[in-house]
């Protein structure tokens, strides 16, 4: 088992600014890289996926910052 290099197929361009997890990117720490994919696992490997960078509580960022109607 391991990488039998399909990942790179789903492998997820980096969206500046935007953190990957937030972007709905999964990482694949067999693979050793971010994956734009539905599962759980890893359609490479198999492996499970990581989808947040941390358990817990979220920090409430500026996300909603006032929206500005003209
Ligand atoms: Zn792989
Ligand atoms: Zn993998």
């Amino acid at each position: 088992m391991g990488c039998k290099n399909i990942c790179y197929r789903y492998k997820a361009e980096r969206i500046f600014g935007v953190p990957r997890y937030e972007s709905g990117h999964k990482r694949c720490s067999i693979c050793e890289v971010f994956l734009e994919w539905d599962g759980r696992h890893c359609p490479c490997c198999g492996y499970m996926l990581r989808t947040k960078p941390k358990e817990g509580k979220s920090r409430q960022k500026m996300l909603v910052k006032s929206v500005k109607r003209i």
